[in-house]
Parts: C-alpha cells; sequence; structure tokens
C-alpha cells in the first residue's frame, strides 16, 4: 500500500504570537485535505498555543535534548515538547549539525529520547555541495542514517528526511533523477537497518520545495512527502503544497 504523503513545515527561528493565524490558515487547508498528513513545526515558544488552538492539526518541534532533565542550560526535554503540544520533532537538520556541531550519535540518542516520551521523530540527512561534487553523496547520507538509526525504530514512529544541505533555502533544487536515486538507496539502506517493516518507513524530501515544483517533486517514486521551509511561513505558500500532495 502506498504511503500517505506527510508535508511538514519548519518555521526555524520565524514566528512570534502575531503569527499563530497563518498556523490556523495552514490547518484549515490541511484539514479540507485528509487524505494527506500535513503538520508545522514551529518555534518551541508557539508549540503550546498552536497546538491548543489546532487541536486536529500536528505540532511538531525543531529539536530536543537527549536527556531526560538535567543541568543542560537553555535546552528543552522530549517530555517538555511533549508537555507543550508536540507530537514528533524534527532532529539533526543539518543546521544544527552544522551550527550546533550536532554529530549522528547524537541524533540517533535523540530520537531514541522522542520515542521512549511517546512521541515521533524525523531525522534529517543530506550531503553538502562539496560531497555531492566529489560523487559522495550517497555514500554520506546512508552513512549519516546507519549513525542516526534509533534502535528498534518502525515506521510507526519514525520519519527520514533527504535535505541536500545546498539545496536548503537556496531555491536550487536536485535533478529529479538525483532525488529518486538518493530515495532509493535511502530504502535501501532502511531495509538494511530495519527486521522489516522499512517500505513503510516515510522518506521525505527537503530543500526549496515549492508550490511550483512540489508536484514533481511528490511524484519521484520512494518521495513520501517534503519538509518544507521558507514556503511553509504562510497558507498562501504551504497550501498548494498540500494540494499537490493530495494530488500525487
Ligand atoms: C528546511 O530547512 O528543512 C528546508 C527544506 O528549507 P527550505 O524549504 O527553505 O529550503
Amino acid at each position: 500500500m502506498a504511503n500517505r504523503k506527510y508535508i511538514v513545515g519548519n518555521w526555524k527561528m520565524n514566528g512570534l504570537q502575531s503569527e499563530l493565524s497563518d498556523i490556523a490558515d495552514i490547518a484549515a487547508i490541511a484539514s479540507s485535505h485528509p487524505t494527506v498528513d500535513a503538520a508545522i513545526c514551529p518555534p518551541v515558544t508557539l508549540i503550546a498555543a498552536a497546538s491548543s488552538q489546532n487541536a486536529a492539526f500536528a505540532i511538531g518541534a525543531q529539536d530536543c535534548h537527549f536527556s531526560e532533565n538535567g543541568a543542560h542550560t537553555g535546552c528543552i526535554s522530549a517530555a517538555m515538547i511533549k508537555e507543550a503540544g508536540a507530537g514528533f520533532s524534527i532532529l539533526g537538520h543539518s543546521e544544527r549539525r552544522a551550527d550546533q556541531h550536532e554529530t549522528d550519535a547524537d541524533v540517533k540518542a535523540k530520537a531514541e529520547a522522542v520515542h521512549a516520551a511517546g512521541l515521533g521523530a524525523i531525522i534529517c540527512v543530506g550531503e553538502t555541495e562539496e560531497e555531492r561534487d566529489a560523487g559522495q553523496a550517497i555514500e554520506i547520507v546512508c552513512g549519516q542514517l546507519a549513525g542516526s538509526f534509533p534502535s528498534g525504530a518502525d515506521a510507526g514512529w519514525l520519519t527520514i528526511a533527504y535535505e541536500p544541505v545546498w539545496a536548503i533555502g537556496t531555491g536550487r533544487v536536485p535533478e529529479v533523477s538525483d532525488v529518486a536515486e538518493m530515495h532509493a538507496a535511502i530504502r535501501s539502506k532502511l531495509a538494511e537497518l530495519m527486521n522489516g517493516g522499512s517500505e513503510q518507513v516515510r522518506i521525505l524530501y527537503g530543500g526549496s520545495m515549492n508550490g511550483g515544483n512540489a508536484s514533481e517533486l511528490l511524484a519521484v517514486p520512494n518521495v513520501d512527502g517534503g519538509l518544507v521551509g521558507g514556503a511553509s511561513l504562510s497558507a498562501e505558500k504551504f497550501g498548494p503544497i498540500i494540494e499537490a500532495a493530495a494530488a500525487a
């Protein structure tokens, strides 16, 4: 059975209380496309309000710590994001891997922590432009996947997002053939890493997805949805992506 498309917006460090109405507008569009799973990951400061104001719409976090609690100033635990109303967390986004020096081992520990708290995880992987130019993209991405892969994972709580670093926020998108090749490689790697059920794990594409290219990207084999940054910040931009997923 084909996977339901999953369209996730990553608001990054954008969004004040005054932008909660954009989440309500997006939730309204999502509710008219029940064949698509849609979600928004606002900054942590908006999770509680966004989830209480849009009870039927999925809200996620963008990160959490791998420890249950303790002396980690400024960090947020899985139980905290759950209590705020998040149903899952993005983990290992390339901006965190670069800016906060997160390692594959950190990402694996975070994924295990969110699962232990009863939440889902979206683990991000992706190569830099230099790695792609050197012909190492598949090796790098499959290595990240293996290193970040949580124990006991299954499709009920784990999603993978392939995000070429050079395509994030740049307006540049890989060739469809390159997306197909990478998603097939990730699917094969999942089969190696799991004791069954790998076909059901959703693999999202992320990197400058928008209303103009979503249909083409979502039609690629093994592309089960999208992780969307810039084009998720308004209903005007995110709505067409949800609509493209519904038509895919
Ligand atoms: C992202 O940050 O996950 C992302 C895909 O961003 P953008 O859509 O803006 O490229």
